[in-house]
């Protein structure tokens, strides 16, 4: 979400008659777009204002502004403890940017605006898409539920949906300039329609993106197992363009710890869950995130989650160490785990994590695998003349562009399909010659150099003096 609203930050900057800076350039402008979900984040951003402080002192009328959740917590102690900084905003108004950099300029003092909620939904503002290929596209914004571990909901605030119609609308226009892959974005996924009295809304979405021509992979993130109900299985099964993937947050096994984190699922809710998404799709790949050492976890709760981890058989996971947030419950709570025991009980996670997933990647040996191509994700490309991109189920494969079917150039935003030989822990790779190769729209964009770039799409919103002749026929509500 975080690197989606730098997107519109750019796009908003771009539209505002700004330009990216060359790498070599001190830039007149610096934004920083912070996240205070992970560990450390005021630190780096200290430590980065830090090092500009001197850049900014050799470089007359430079402007630093400061926006995200970091900033949504912070205000006004951001410019006491950085006075170089020029611009603080939160996360209800990244809108205001290009006014806020324009009146501090005029004014030559700080400007700090911070909104306690959503000014205007942040994809009704332009965007400067990063990839040719693929596109995140905002459902909702904000959280409703309270897990204690979590800064989210005091930072983004309650959920707001976007019409589907809005939507979709969105996912025609990346659909239009070449976007294949649409990640559909939410905090909560499954409560999506729950502002606008649709509780089968989700799936409904998913359904209506099946319909969109030339729209090739849906994903989603991330979804709630409290909230996440059949229906959104069937439209998944049953809707061509949804890939077989599932990111599904589990945080603990233990569903004493479940009950203190207020993640109000239990575990064989959870497992449940995933049976009957494996039932409908064999192939699924399921991966989640896990946290380890939350207040007053024992050694029986740790034995929990592992349980879980074997069970759910997870093809991946994203697993963390607890830290306190400041601000949040937990935070307060006595029984914090020592560091000693946290890194113990995380180390053998891993270790279990890495088995389960190297034996579901061993699965694919043999199999061919349809490989949208990206830009290279890793290191060793360059050395091995590899190329990588993800699966329809989101695994990473690494492949040789060699063969008697490649077209010209294997480009990023190509598809090709091959075939896997080697399976480790967290890829694939496929040496073998490339089976197919299709060149795409989103390839040649990509070797133009040319991004999408979408308007802000707002259908469904109220808003105020729209002329008659620009004001939207109806919501648009295609889904729903
Ligand atoms: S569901 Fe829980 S963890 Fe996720 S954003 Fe909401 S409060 Fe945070």
């Amino acid at each position: 979400m975080n690197v989606h609203d730098s997107e519109r930050l750019a796009g908003l900057l771009e539209d505002a008659g700004y330009v990216r800076a060359s790498d070599d350039a001190t830039p007149d402008v610096v934004v920083f777009n912070t996240c205070a979900v992970r560990e450390n984040a005021d630190n780096r951003l200290y430590g980065n204002l830090g090092h500009l402080r001197p850049v900014k002192a050799g470089h007359p009328g430079m402007q630093i502004a400061v926006g995200g959740c970091l900033a949504q917590k912070d205000r006004s102690e951001i410019v006491k403890r950085a006075p170089w900084v020029d611009v603080v905003f939160g996360t209800h108004n990244i809108g205001s940017l290009p006014a806020l950099l324009d009146r501090s300029r005029h004014n030559d003092e700080a400007e700090v605006e911070i909104l306690e909620a959503l000014d205007v939904f942040p994809s009704t503002l332009p965007a400067r898409r990063d990839s040719a290929h693929s596109g995140w596209v905002s459902i909702s914004v904000g959280c409703n539920n309270t897990c204690t571990f979590c800064i989210v909901p005091s930072l983004r605030g309650k959920e707001r949906d976007r019409r589907p119609g809005e939507v979709l609308a969105e996912v025609e226009a990346l659909v239009a300039e070449g976007v294949l892959e649409v990640t559909l974005l939410g905090q909560n996924v499954n409560s999506y329609g729950v502002e606008f009295g649709d509780r089968l809304a989700f799936g409904k979405l998913l359904r209506a993106c099946g319909g969109i021509e030339g729209l090739e992979r849906v994903r989603f993130t991330s979804p709630h197992p409290r909230d996440f109900t059949d229906d959104v299985i069937a439209a998944m099964a049953a809707t061509d363009n949804v890939c077989h993937q599932l990111h599904m947050p589990l945080q603990s096994g233990s569903d004493r710890v479940l009950k203190a984190m207020r993640r109000s699922y239990r575990s064989e809710r959870y497992l449940g869950i995933l049976d009957r998404v494996r039932a409908a799709m064999p192939d699924a790949a399921i991966t989640t995130d896990i946290i380890v050492g939350f207040p007053g976890e024992t050694e029986e709760d740790f034995a929990a989650t592992l349980d879980v981890v074997r069970r759910a058989r997870f093809s991946s996971a994203f697993t963390f160490q607890y830290s306190p947030r400041p601000g949040t419950p937990a935070a307060e709570l006595d029984e914090q785990v020592p560091k000693a025991v946290v890194q113990e009980r995380y180390d053998r996670l891993i270790a279990v994590q890495e088995e389960m997933s190297w034996a579901a990647n061993k699965e694919l040996l043999g199999r061919t695998v349809e490989v949208l191509v990206a830009q290279s994700e890793g290191r060793k490309d360059g050395a091995t003349r590899r190329l990588t991109g993800r699966a329809r189920d989101g695994r990473l494969v690494h492949f040789a562009p060699v063969g008697p079917e490649i077209v010209g150039e294997v480009r990023p935003g190509d598809v090709v399909t091959t075939r896997v030989d080697y399976a480790a822990p967290h890829h694939l790779v496929a040496d073998g010659a490339v089976l197919s190769h299709r060149r795409t729209r989103a390839g040649d964009n990509w070797e133009a150099g040319v991004r999408p770039q979408t308007r802000g799409v707002s259908l469904g919103l109220p808003s105020f003096g729209v002329p008659a002749d620009q004001a939207p026929a109806g919501d648009g509500c295609r889904a729903g």
